[in-house]
């Protein structure tokens, strides 16, 4: 399998090569050549293949051989040992509840794939370099994960990567713009993972993760990695979920019945993801981007005009996203046809003040605790008005301000982040500008 640059103006490489590098030397986001096609004998088998064979197969084809199989598969059993149940909400609506990985959020599947894929290249790489004896020459300089995130994503990639060999990482995230719960997940882990405080916006960290990928000097210093969702290595491991919940939904309504998703949506990884799986072969229904007021989707769907705006905050932080990066691999998808995109997505987008009522109103008629995300899904799902999935995205405990005013009790701290709150935070004050951050990163080279 090899991938190209949605630039189109760089060579093709491997899964290796586009995970190690994350982005395209001409800054497009790498795609693969080829999209794998499911025959209908192994669509029919994925059926009830257990968890970890389904994502061993699923990802195959896209890792392509860059990794043994063996390798792969414990790789892929590593990533989804957890739970991804379907839980009814009404009758309509059904709640794929992706926050039962250890940071509480789904991010933590592409976190998780990402890092033991590099962890396996870094630990190839030194083999490598061991076998040939060039430990006093050019020895590869060990991996720098940069990541920008709004909440979820530097949780999720610091407990992914904390303890593998040969791979630093480096978390930028928006000063006071991520829940208390968040920032000790992110701040707390020490070892080979180090927080950058921003007095900025996430658009501002994104910026600065973009820029920093393309300086000459950065380069010379760091071997820079993205684990953003621009990174294949996180962004294909999370059509596993479609294939989940797909599974469960067949065997309750049968394949007769369209499984339609609405999807939270920021930087549009996700839902890019459930529409590789769809154009993969998976029979998925249609698909509903829901968004908070950062809805540059939702109003190219009804006008066709695509008109980047700054991010603003809102209570669903995750999706405060102004220009999706992943939109370009969706237009990709869709051949860039504006009609073929139309008929397979939707986008609804909602404020804040109809957001929280809905965490209100739902917890009150349906006893379930919808997160900001979730409810904004719940919210584009009422408004879609046929049987669908939302994927819960975050459990609401990572936003407890808004979801306790909501819901107007607390929310009990499940075990597995109660540890947190005796941990103290670390992060390193730094502004937002990429000439700062680029001038910390190069005196800790030297230091
Ligand atoms: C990251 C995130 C999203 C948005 O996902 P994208 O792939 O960026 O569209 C939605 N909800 C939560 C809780 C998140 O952490």
């Amino acid at each position: 399998m090899q991938y190209y640059s949605l630039g189109k103006q760089s060579p093709n490489v491997d899964f290796k090569t586009a995970a190690i590098t994350g982005q395209a030397p001409d800054k497009g986001l790498y795609f693969p050549t080829t999209i794998p096609q499911f025959t209908a004998a192994q669509i029919e088998r994925f059926k009830t293949l257990d968890k970890a064979s389904l994502a061993f197969e699923v990802m195959k084809p896209y890792v392509g051989g860059a990794i043994d199989d063996a390798s792969l598969q414990q790789i892929c059993a590593e990533t989804i040992n957890f739970d991804f149940p379907l839980v009814p909400i009404t009758e309509t609506i059904a709640s794929l509840e992706l926050f039962h990985g250890p940071t509480l959020a789904f991010k933590d599947v592409g976190a998780r794939f990402m890092s033991r894929c590099l962890g396996y290249f870094s630990k190839q790489t030194r083999a490598e370099n061991a076998s040939t004896e060039n430990v006093h020459s050019t020895a590869a300089k060990p991996s720098t994960v940069l990541v920008a995130t709004s909440g979820d994503t530097g949780g999720a990639v610091a407990n992914g990567f904390l303890g593998v060999d040969g791979v630093q990482v480096i978390i930028l995230y928006p000063k006071g713009k991520v829940s208390p719960i968040q920032e000790l997940q992110l701040t707390t882990c020490g070892q080979n993972i180090t927080a950058l405080e921003v007095d900025g916006s996430f658009d501002d960290c994104q910026a600065i993760v973009k820029d920093a990928f393309m300086d000459t000097d950065l380069n010379a210093a760091y071997n820079l990695t993205s684990a953003n969702s621009i990174n294949v290595a996180r962004w294909l491991p999370q059509q596993l979920y479609y294939f989940f919940a797909w599974q469960q939904w067949i065997q309750k309504y049968g394949d007769d019945t369209p499984m339609h998703i609405v999807v939270p949506s920021g930087n549009f990884g996700n839902i890019c993801a459930g529409m590789m799986a769809k154009a993969s072969g998976l029979p998925l229904g249609h698909f509903v981007a829901a968004c908070n007021a950062n809805n540059v989707v939702t109003r190219y769907l009804h006008s066709g005009n695509y008109e980047i705006h700054k991010a603003v905050a809102t209570v669903s932080n995750a999706m405060d996203v102004g220009n999706p990066s992943n939109f370009v691999r969706i237009m990709e998808i869709m051949q860039n046809n504006f009609e073929q995109l139309k008929n397979s997505l939707s986008s609804y987008s909602y404020d804040d003040t109809t957001t929280e009522s809905t965490i209100h109103r739902v917890y009150k008629t349906n006893n379930y605790i919808l997160d900001p995300h979730g409810a904004v899904a719940f919210l584009a799902a009422e408004e879609f008005n046929k049987p669908a999935i939302i994927l819960e995205t975050a459990h609401p405990v990572k936003f407890p301000e808004v979801v306790e005013r909501a819901i107007g009790e607390t929310i009990a701290i499940p075990a597995s982040v109660q540890f947190l709150l005796d941990k103290e935070k670390v992060a390193i004050p730094m502004g937002a500008s990429f000439g700062v951050f680029k001038s910390w990163m190069l005196n800790k080279a030297i230091a």
